[in-house]
């Protein structure tokens, strides 16, 4: 994809997140692999509503920032998949409403934070690694991803949001949709003794579609 679509698509994607309400007022950020192994990546202060294709952060593939407003602040989040995990393309974090309710429960599961409730999570999800609750802007954050050393597409941020890498922005931007949209499922439903898939269940999906699933 030309840089020029690239730009486009990276802002009416997260204008399509926001305007659905997946994140609000300035939250949320994206990042997306260029082809010539550089990044662009939401500024910082932007929404999602409107962010500007011309005025996009641009890194060259060696860090180095080359054009364009100044980037997130959460910049290591993003830059920590990508030094992971060499599949990742994209990278999509949101302040999304159901998944950091999910995150604030006494029972949430750290080293597989979403009940497998339909296959599509866990199809594009795999299992998904509820980290702690860092100040914003904590390099901390990038390092807890960096720790998991490529094992994990998605990670939720406790009382912050989920952070999802994906080969391009479109699956990235899908997948974190999956994870917030299975979240609700879980708040709906607790405390209904609503089944779940079982061990088996899971078991047939991931191997069918080939799923990471450590
Ligand atoms: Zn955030």
């Amino acid at each position: 994809m030309s840089e020029a679509r690239l730009r486009e698509e990276i802002c009416r994607l997260a204008a399509d997140l926001f305007a659905r309400g997946l994140t609000h007022g300035s939250t949320g950020n994206v990042s997306a692999r260029t082809e010539d192994g550089g990044l662009l990546v939401s500024p910082t202060g932007a929404s999602f509503g409107r962010l500007d294709p011309a005025r996009l952060a641009r890194f060259d593939a060696t860090g180095a920032h080359v054009d364009g407003d100044a980037p997130t602040k959460e910049m290591p989040l993003h830059t920590a998949f990508y030094d992971t995990r060499g599949t990742a393309g994209a990278v999509v974090h949101l302040h999304s409403a159901h998944s950091v309710a999910l995150s604030l429960l006494p029972d949430a599961d750290e080293d597989d934070f979403l009940p497998p409730l339909t296959p599509y999570a866990v199809m594009q999800l795999g299992r998904v690694k509820l980290l702690p609750f860092f100040v914003p802007g904590d390099p901390a954050m990038g390092e807890a991803v960096r720790g998991l050393a490529g094992r994990r597409s998605a990670v939720m941020l406790a009382n912050h949001g989920p952070v999802v890498a994906g080969r391009d922005v479109a699956a990235a931007c899908a997948a974190v949709e999956e994870l917030e949209a299975t979240a609700r499922l879980a708040l709906m439903t607790r405390g209904m003794g609503a089944r779940a898939l079982d061990a088996a269940q899971v078991g047939a999906v991931v191997r069918r579609f080939d799923i990471p699933w450590d």
